[in-house]
């Protein structure tokens, strides 16, 4: 390993590097033969550097997969050892290698990250037997020399390495799902532990074993600290995960391979990675889920080892170095993840898993960042450095696009500009129909950095601010203190434009993993928002204590999420009452005003709105989770998001149902949810009566632009109409007016 290091440490060309070291490798294993192939970009594999074959065959001795037992090994990705290779069934003669009379035969798969990049082989003219020892130093071998291969010298070793696929090469066009809209070109980067090859060797194996021994260690001690140290309070799908972990953490055979790896000459993180690549490589062909599922639990206990080692060398494992304009690839990202990025780099994010309604998804959109989710097996595709194009609206991802997918997407890219711009010229100017009917447009929003959307977008309020965000992306509850200042920072960003806070709406899909909640079958019709802030009166104290004192001296305007019944309501009403005696006792100045209202996220709230209006001073209506009701339809099942419209006439009958019950009792009601963020959705909107909209930032300037070309009036009598037709959806028939009054979609 010593002299495998000063190979790679020598500014070489890669012809001689490859020559040298089957040199090496020949005569420290006593082989008569050793040979590396490497893979070509139709597969074959190609003789690319020899000791002992006839010198000739090199770059000219080509082996399909499963041609020959070189090509066994690379078919299988596993090593194969052979006493008598004339003999074995796959066993392929070549001539022009004038390798008659070698019979004894091991080869090992070459692998990168998973990937299969070729085969190294040792071969003995006589009978040789050859055991684990040599396998695992072979293998060891294989591993570093698939870092020589890969370092740019060789890719730029000259024409004879042209047509070996170092790299993947060639345009792939992915499919997966659009997880959060943009589009973006970059460069890729990989979000995960990278070793840098200076540290895949080591010096003093002794040492290493020590360094070792004692990051694992303090692995199983953290997962000790997880699993006992918050108490029984992670339960559920993370302790499940935890658990695996510990068990990994203890497993022999696991230890067993990376203590070996380290006794012939591996650093601790170079057996790290070499255990991690042989995992990846099995990943990439097991099919059973659950085996997936169990290794890849053995990919991120692999990395936070690599993480552990790095922190006692004072090193971090950043992902390769972020270029201005990365493209982020990884299994799966959670929320503070990615906040913990180098943001200003980041252009966009691919995912192997992930789905609209996670987290992560929500924090990217809030961000601008497009996301493109359910790629499998994409970090295998993708090389750091890779130029890629992601498509989030259309959930499509090219990697290495050719010259003319960057043309047209660059075209793409640049109207989005052209668009981004004619809304920025409608920043300032009021949202108001061609007859003179004022619409308010809002902003939905959670984190902090959705705040410069306000100024940018001209939107005249938050109407929506969803409080759990802070939650979701926290490792523990914020304290009373930290929700505060939130607030504080939100209504000083806000001026004098109204916001709208909504006390936490946790469970369905938000869980929090510090949080004990129980599973339960349906999550989303379970104990959740505000049926478990009532439940759980401590919480809900502390978030209104901390929304009264940021709001002292101003307006404060609180709504209760999933309200089901006007009782409901009135009970939490009360301990906002309560606590606003609480909050004056201790000598705050209170808010100037208080308004208080109620999400519409139920049928049967709709149908209970006159009494709710007589305690509730205004109602938004959360279209996201009310629609999936209505239709009884899981708002994040992508099968189902395209069945059922909106837009049909019993569901705008439903809502116009609810418009008109707060027209009864006047008070104001305003639509939240995506839908109120889509131009025609929102037109129907406006027809039904609504004027106040709260919507993603990214929504604001194409619907004001709508706004500005429609005659309310004349969408208003249209609806009456539309509203007794008896086609399923009336999508088409809004989208002809809208074009009859030219207002643009
Ligand atoms: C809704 O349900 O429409 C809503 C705005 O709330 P959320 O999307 O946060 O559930
Ligand atoms: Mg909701």
């Amino acid at each position: 390993m010593r002299q495998i290091r000063e190979i790679m440490a020598r500014a070489a060309g890669a012809q001689e590097r490859l020559d040298e070291f089957v040199r090496v490798l020949a005569s420290n294993m006593l082989a008569d033969v050793c040979s590396v192939y490497l893979e070509r970009s139709n597969g074959d594999m190609e003789l690319c550097a020899t000791e002992g074959l006839a010198a000739k065959a090199v770059h000219r001795t080509r082996l399909r997969p499963g041609e020959g037992v070189v090509g066994q090994v690379a078919l299988k990705a596993e090593p194969l050892n052979v006493e008598d290779a004339p003999n074995h069934p796959a066993f392929s003669f070549q001539a022009e290698t004038e390798e008659q009379g070698i019979v004894s035969f091991l080869g090992v798969p070459i692998l990168r990250g998973g990937r299969l990049l070729g085969v190294l082989t040792i071969q003995n003219r006589t009978k040789r037997v050859y055991d684990d020892e040599d396998t695992e130093t072979l293998q060891t071998a294989a591993m570093v020399l698939a870092e020589i291969v890969v370092a740019p010298e060789l890719a730029a070793g000259g024409e004879v390495f042209d047509s070996i696929a170092l790299r993947p090469t060639g345009e792939e066009r992915l499919e997966g799902r659009g997880v959060a809209d943009g589009l973006a070109v970059g460069r890729a980067v990989k979000h995960e532990p990278h070793v840098p090859p200076a540290l895949l060797l080591a010096e003093d194996p002794d040492a290493e074993a020590v360094r070792l021994e004692a990051a694992i260690k303090r692995l199983r001690e953290s997962i000790e600290a997880l699993l006992e140290g918050r108490g029984s309070a992670i339960e559920g799908d993370s302790r499940e995960i935890l658990e695996t972990y510990r068990m990994i953490a203890h497993d022999k055979g696991w230890l067993a391979r990376l203590q070996d790896a380290v006794r012939l000459g591996l650093s601790a993180e170079g057996a790290v990675e070499r255990v991690r690549n042989e995992q990846r490589a099995k990943l990439l062909s097991a099919r059973d889920p659950y085996l997936r599922e169990r290794l890849h639990d053995l990919e991120d206990l692999a990395n936070r080892l690599l993480r552990h080692l790095g922190e006692a060398r004072g090193y971090t494992f950043a992902a390769e170095e972020t270029p201005e304009d990365a493209i982020l690839f990884a299994r799966t990202i959670g929320p503070a993840e990615l906040l913990e990025q180098d943001l200003d780099r980041i252009r966009g994010v691919v995912l192997e898993e992930g789905s609209s309604t996670s987290h992560a998804a929500i924090v990217a959109r809030a961000l601008g960042i497009p996301v493109v989710g359910r790629i499998e097996g994409v970090l295998d595709r993708v090389e750091a450095g890779d130029l890629v194009i992601v498509d989030g609206a259309a959930g499509v991802v090219h990697l290495r696009p050719t010259t003319d997918a960057m043309e047209t997407h660059q075209q793409r890219i640049e109207q989005r500009g052209e668009r981004a711009a004619v809304f920025e010229r409608l920043k300032d100017r009021p949202a108001v129909t061609v007859d003179g009917r004022s619409i308010t447009l809002l902003l939905n929003a959670g984190l902090t950095v959705d705040l410069a959307q306000l100024d940018r977008t001209g939107a005249e309020g938050i109407g929506l601010f969803r409080t759990e965000f802070q939650f979701m992306i926290a490792e523990k509850l914020p304290r009373q203190g930290e929700q505060r200042t939130l607030y504080a920072a939100v209504l000083d960003s806000a001026g004098d434009r109204p916001v709208t806070f909504r006390t936490l709406d946790l469970g369905g899909d938000k869980i929090l993993p510090y949080l004990q909640m129980d599973r339960e079958e349906n999550p989303a019709m379970g104990w959740r928002a505000l049926r478990l802030a009532l439940d759980r009166p401590a919480l809900l104290r502390t978030q209104l204590r901390a929304l009264i004192i940021a709001a002292s001296g101003r307006e404060l305007r609180v709504m209760f999420p999933f309200v089901t019944t006007a009782a409901e309501f009135s009970a939490a009403k009360a301990r906002l009452i309560g606590e606003l005696d609480w909050v004056a006792r201790r000598g705050h100045e209170p808010p100037t005003k208080l308004e208080v209202g109620a999400m519409i996220e139920t049928p049967a709230i709709a149908f209970e709105i006159d009494a709710l209006l007589e305690t509730a001073d205004f109602v938004s209506v959360g279209a996201n989770d009310l629609m999936q009701f209505f239709f009884a339809v899981d708002r994040s099942s992508p099968r189902l998001s395209d069945r059922y419209d909106i837009l049909s006439p019993p569901a705008l009958k439903f809502l116009k149902l609810v418009r008109e019950g707060c027209a009864r009792a006047d008070k104001p009601v305003s639509v939240c949810g995506e839908v109120a963020g889509r131009p025609l959705e929102a037109m129907a909107l406006i027809g039904l009566g609504f004027d106040r909209l709260s919507m993603p930032a990214a929504g604001v300037g194409p619907v004001k632009r709508l706004v500005l070309g429609l005659n309310a009036r004349r969408v208003e009598a249209a609806m009456g109409e539309l509203l007794e037709s008896r086609e399923p959806s009336v999508r088409g028939a809004l989208q002809a007016l809208a074009e009859e009054m030219g207002a643009p979609l």
